[in-house]
């Protein structure tokens, strides 16, 4: 789908899909409930995604939506990577935050930072065949990001990099790196720069993997770099802004956890809807009962207002809009909306909601994350608030 018709698009019904998006949307959906559905319970017992699965996501187009088909992708829209990330996590959001870090983040920073030659070596082999992940955080500096001590050191040819990065995403399945590190600390947050790194360059290694509550099957892992050797022609962007290219790619990833959220929100309301209209009690089917009706009456309308927001803050970004405090908005409720769906999913599903033989429990678990990951819950509150009163 265009750009022009996303602008189009953008004066009608924010709900209502354009024949491409529908068509995507099936696809994904298919593929969700046929590939992924049978495997969920294993991959987050056994805390791995399925190989043969991350195949089939590549060979579906899923890892590059938004990349331009001159590099094998499907030169979507950013609100299609949305609604994949969307109806992914409906079935699994482990799977639905694989496929949202490589899109969203990896290759929306690529496609808005790298140049000509980095594009066209990177975002090929990411549409193709190689996992992406997005360096940022380390175990000193989360929300105050800007605060990374992962040192630079620029030589003749090449630079070299020494520090640790914490809680990456797709840690243990990536080969292609976007990791942020300091060329100058004296300079503060104007001396971050944003360099990609190969798994197989020089000094780099994979470190310990995190043994989660939710979003079992995605991995999350410490990243060492010990003199790794990063060449001059990997640096991405200017050097010294990558302030600049982290904090804006964020920005626009924190709308790909909201899809995430959607995604958990749906999966539960809908198992919840399913299960109460076949749990009979006192003679009924729980769902005739007035008091559960109206359970589940909430539980859609704070999945609707969810979904409002994310497509919008989606839209926005598409049409070329500002976003940003709708990307905080949508983020924060999203995640507070899964997480109260989910908790109630549980509830609707009695001493059955509690145990892992239904799916509920696992979208409550995995639900915890939107409040944490991408900016925290007081972080959104804090853009907000900056947005709406002004000043610092
Ligand atoms: C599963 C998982 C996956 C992740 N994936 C990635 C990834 O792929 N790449 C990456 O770079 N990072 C990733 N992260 C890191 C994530 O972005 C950080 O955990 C998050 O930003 C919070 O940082 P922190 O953990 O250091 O918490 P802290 O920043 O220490 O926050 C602790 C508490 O203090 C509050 N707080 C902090 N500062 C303020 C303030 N100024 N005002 C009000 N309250 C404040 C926070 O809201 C929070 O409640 C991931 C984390 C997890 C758990």
């Amino acid at each position: 789908m265009t750009h022009t018709t996303v602008e189009q698009l953008a004066a009608g019904p924010l709900t209502i899909l354009s024949e491409d998006e529908e068509m995507f949307r099936s696809s994904v959906r298919e593929f969700a409930e046929g590939e992924l559905r049978p495997r969920v319970e294993t991959m987050d017992e056994e805390k791995k995604l399925d190989p043969e699965l991350i195949k089939q996501c590549f060979a579906l187009g899923l890892m590059g939506i938004e990349t331009p088909e001159e590099y094998g992708g499907a030169g979507a829209t950013f609100f299609t990577a949305i609604i994949g990330v969307e109806e992914l996590s409906r079935v699994d959001p482990s799977v639905g935050v694989f496929v949202d870090v490589q899109n969203t983040l990896v290759n929306n920073a690529l496609i808005r930072w790298a140049n000509a030659e980095q594009k066209k070596k990177y975002l090929s082999q990411l549409a193709a065949e190689k996992v992406g992940a997005y360096a940022l955080s380390e175990a000193g500096s989360g929300s105050d990001a800007f605060a990374l001590t992962t040192r630079a050191v620029e030589t003749s040819d090449h630079y070299v990099l020494n520090g640790r990065k914490l809680w990456i995403t797709n840690g243990s399945e990536a080969e292609i790196f976007i990791v942020f590190a300091n060329v100058n600390p004296e300079a503060g947050y104007k001396g971050i720069t944003a360099f990609i790194v190969e798994r197989n360059f020089p000094g780099f290694s994979v470190g310990k993997k995190e043994n989660k509550l939710g979003i079992r099957a995605s991995s999350t892992t410490e990243l060492i770099m010990e003199d790794c050797i990063v060449p001059k022609e990997n640096v991405m962007g200017e050097v010294g802004k990558g302030y600049k290219s982290a904090i804006e790619t964020l920005n626009e990833g924190r709308i790909g956890i909201g899809a995430q959220m959607i995604g958990i929100a749906r999966g539960a309301l809908e198992a919840s809807l399913r299960y109460t209209s076949e749990r009979v009690q006192f003679d009924k089917k729980v769902n005739e009962f007035q008091g559960v009706q109206f359970q589940l009456a909430e539980m859609a309308t704070q999945l609707e207002a969810a979904r409002l927001l994310v497509y919008n803050a989606a839209r926005l970004k598409d049409a070329g809009r500002p976003f940003l405090k709708e990307a905080a908005m949508a983020k924060l409720y999203s995640s507070r909306a899964a997480e109260r769906i989910a908790s109630q999913a549980i509830e609707l599903y009695g001493g059955y909601g509690f145990v892992k033989d239904y799916p509920v429990e696992k979208f409550w678990r995995d639900s915890k994350i939107g409040a944490i990951y991408e900016g925290t819950s007081n972080m959104q509150l804090q853009t907000i608030a900056k947005l709406i009163i002004g000043g610092k």
